[in-house]
């Protein structure tokens, strides 16, 4: 079998977070008011896109409401507005909207996937959680084999120098999260943003053109890799 599609087959039968699981399986069950007429996924989201992909996006998690309910990584709440705006945007999708699996976005060379891809209560994930999940974001690194990798917050930020670790694309001291940090690996770049959450959309921690700048970083970062005389490695 194809290791990606066994990848996406492994994390969608995942149980190996008790709280995790039973929490997507009851919010699918209960269902907000404005999506009764939903059949809600429920279970583990898998990655979205297709390796190998110059860009990889790695998030926290799915939201109970959003991608918990549609199947599909940031899609069907405002945190995937903000990110599908910008993918398409800097060039990474045909299109900006996202409200279903079903509503034709397409990823161009981005794959998006997340530290875990269970829903977690209150957006708050264990630190066993995490590690449950970390060996799915190992293989999606390793298959998708990413110039760029995007962090959104400092979860994922974390995890991903973690897990850059432990594959042996980094040595050393992995920088402290910050909005716009970037770490230049010899395989990839890593760059820093604030998680276009509502928390930090909605208070203006994040605006639209700082996300758009993180993006059209990583568009250029992209770009030179690929040009003949680039660097592969800005
Ligand atoms: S968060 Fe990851 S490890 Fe935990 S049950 Fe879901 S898919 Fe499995």
């Amino acid at each position: 079998m194809d290791p990606w599609v066994e990848l996406q087959q492994r994390i969608v039968a995942c149980n190996r977070c008790p709280r995790l699981r039973s929490y997507c399986r009851q919010v699918a069950r209960q269902k907000r008011a404005a999506f009764r007429d939903w059949s809600y996924w429920g279970q583990p989201v898998p990655n979205f896109g297709t390796p190998p992909a110059a860009l990889l996006v790695v998030g926290l998690a799915p939201a109970a409401h959003g991608a918990n309910r549609t199947g599909r990584m940031f899609t069907g709440d405002r945190s995937g507005q903000w990110l599908y705006g910008a993918l398409y945007r800097a060039g990474f999708a045909n299109q900006p909207e996202s409200t279903s699996s079903r509503d034709s976005l397409e990823l161009l060379d981005a794959v998006v996937t997340a530290v875990a891809h269970c829903a977690p209560p209150q957006n708050r994930l264990t630190a066993q959680e995490i590690e449950n999940c970390r060996s799915f974001l190992e293989q999606t690194i390793l298959l998708v084999q990413p110039r760029v990798i995007v962090a959104l917050g400092a979860v994922a930020w974390r995890e991903t120098g973690r897990v850059l670790k432990s594959i042996g694309w980094h040595h050393g001291t992995w920088l402290k999260f910050q909005h716009g940090a970037r770490v230049s690996l010899d395989r990839c770049t890593v760059l820093a943003s604030y998680h276009p959450s509502q928390q930090n959309t909605f208070t203006g921690k994040l605006t639209e053109s700082m996300f758009d700048a993180v993006f059209q970083e990583a568009r250029k970062r992209v770009d030179d890799a690929k040009s003949p005389s680039g660097s592969g490695n800005a």
